[in-house]
């Protein structure tokens, strides 16, 4: 057990990395509540556009707006 969360621990850092940077490759991804038949007007998940940021990718535009923030 305590092997296992180890190796988990040394994954960690490289599937973070993957993630942000499949993030940075294609930052929109597509809706989930409107999926099956693709763009649906009404969709307020995504104001009817079909496609939504990913969840890295607003965390990168988050932290990118804080740095801003914080360095004027
Ligand atoms: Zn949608």
């Amino acid at each position: 057990m305590v092997q296992f969360i180890a190796l988990l621990a040394a994954c960690l850092p490289i599937v973070t990395l993957c993630y942000i940077g499949f993030c940075l490759a294609s930052p929109w991804g597509s809706c989930v509540r409107c999926r099956p038949g693709g763009r649906n007007r009404t969709c307020r998940a995504c104001n009817g556009t079909g496609k939504r940021p990913r969840l890295g990718w607003q965390i990168y535009v988050y932290l990118r707006r804080l740095y801003r923030d914080g360095s004027h």
